[in-house]
């Protein structure tokens, strides 16, 4: 982030506007609607600002700008057609620490106005740091068409209950999940249809059951897989679920990017951690989730992929479903598909494969444990999860059971993320190439005449950079 976005109190502050034209006049009406006592300092001052300044009991001084008139300002506009004046004034503030801008010189700002929406109390400020004015302006567009002019009113009418309903419902998750019910219900319909009677009725009934509920409230817990890296890959259910979490546990699979879409003041707790090489067992897991469940909590169990698919996720619900504690489970792409995809890979293929097999690749007493027989056919496709470390182990297996050493071999380090990459080989050359190559887990293990599909990885690269600008 280039700037810091703050809504800024200043009301009944005196506000310095250096310059009397019509783009003064633009930024004076702006801080007038905010409240800012505006006092303006220019040789020349328009009709209209003239107008708005004595119609808000604002001054004006019909002469240059001097450096006192800094003096007791709470911030600083500086909008005069003179460039030296409007240096002098951006040097003078930024040495008293005041916050200035000069319109259309970021340079010379210490802050920036927002284009905005105003539907208040609701406002939303926009902005793109400067770099596009026509992106700005168009994303003002599509926030103005998606949010009713009506909003402010039903914002005003939380705003007038909200002391009351913090009263009411003394405890913070059931105070909140109240509101989230509140806001998904009719009640904004109501006021939006102009009911405002009917939907502050309808608030205090909701009310008294909210206040019910505290003395019996239960949790439940969400099982959401969160995508194998790239937060795009998230479902609308898992975001929904993210944001109305009170607590969530997550592990070292969930990306920093995915994490930073949970609910700001939800807490976090990591239980993917590696101590002394050992992640936190599966039971403490298990049982920290009924524990938190059995507070009244929304307990989100984020996972890497989808949480049925080498995930342990059955376990932890098994638990839940046995003291009947309420659940969710919300799939999420797994490592094979977002790997795949994202390397250019068709899992299945007429011509080549017929079948895909998830196996994961982990190692018991140094072995990889698999039924080596019915993997090592050629028509179909392997995917193998946690299979770094038991790579030249597989690759042998396959070959002593009839795979040809030329099949084709694709890892997958850190699928769909910005960090992806990918080695391609043969079963006989493989484990010397992601050696070589110093891959890392987590890694996807992709076998089968598929591989030989993979489009160039340029082509993955240039996709994604186009995408972002
Ligand atoms: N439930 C997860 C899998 C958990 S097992 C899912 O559905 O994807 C952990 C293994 O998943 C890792 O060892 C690795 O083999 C694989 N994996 C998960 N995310 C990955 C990624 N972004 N890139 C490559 N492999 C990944």
């Amino acid at each position: 982030m280039d700037y810091l976005p703050v809504f800024m109190d200043i009301r009944g502050r005196s506000c310095l506007l250096a310059g009397g034209g019509e783009v003064a006049l633009r930024k004076g009406t702006l801080l007038s609607r905010a409240g800012g006592r505006l006092v303006v300092v220019a040789p020349e001052v328009c009709a209209e600002l003239r107008e708005l300044v004595e119609a808000r009991g604002g001054l004006i001084h019909e002469r240059p700008f001097a450096d006192a008139d800094l003096d007791h300002m709470a911030l600083v506009v500086a909008a005069t057609s003179d460039n030296a004046v409007n240096h002098r004034i951006s040097e003078l503030a930024t040495q008293r620490a005041l916050p200035v801008n000069v319109v259309d010189q970021p340079d010379l700002c210490t802050f920036i106005v927002p284009a905005i929406v105003d539907r208040s109390p609701v406002v939303v400020a926009i902005s793109t740091g400067g770099s596009s004015p026509v992106l700005t302006r168009q994303l003002k567009e599509k926030i103005e068409q998606t949010i009713p002019a009506a909003y402010g009113r039903l914002a005003a009418l939380l705003g007038r209950f909200r002391s009351r309903v913090k009263s009411h419902i003394t405890d913070f998750n059931l105070r909140t999940r109240f509101w989230e019910r509140l806001l998904d219900g009719p009640l904004a319909g109501m006021v939006f249809a102009g009911r405002e009677k009917e939907a502050e009725e309808y608030l205090l009934a909701e009310l008294q059951r909210g206040a019910a509920e505290e003395r019996t409230s239960q949790g439940e817990v969400y099982l959401v897989g969160a995508g194998p890296g790239d937060p795009d890959l998230l479902t609308l259910k898992a975001l929904r679920l993210m944001y109305a979490a009170d607590v969530v546990l997550y592990d070292r699979l969930v990306s920093p990017e995915i994490l930073q879409k949970v609910r700001p003041d939800a807490e976090k707790i990591h239980v993917g951690k590696r101590r002394s090489h050992h992640p936190v067992p599966q039971e403490a897991i298990n049982e920290q989730l009924v524990r938190l469940a059995q507070q009244g909590k929304k307990v989100l169990r984020l996972k890497g992929g989808d949480p049925f698919i080498f995930g342990r996720g059955g376990e932890e619900i098994d638990r839940l479903a046995a003291l009947g504690i309420p659940f969710q489970v919300v799939p999420g792409i797994t490592a094979a598909s977002g790997c795949a995809s994202y390397a250019g890979i068709p899992l299945t293929h007429r011509d080549h494969a017929q079948s895909v097999r998830f196996v994961t690749g982990h190692l018991k007493d140094d072995e990889v444990d698999l039924d080596w027989a019915h993997l090592a056919r050629e028509d179909q496709t392997l995917v193998i999860y946690m299979g770094l470390v038991g790579l030249p182990n597989i690759c042998t297996q396959l070959v002593a059971h009839g795979m040809p050493a030329t099949m084709p071999v694709a890892i997958v380090q850190q699928g769909t993320t910005a960090t992806q990459r990918v080695v391609i080989g043969t079963l006989d050359d493989i484990a010397a190439r992601a050696e070589d190559e110093s891959i890392q887990p987590p890694t996807i293990i992709i076998i089968g005449h598929v591989v030989a599909l993979h489009r160039e990885l340029a082509w993955f690269n240039v996709e994604r950079d186009a995408g972002d600008a």
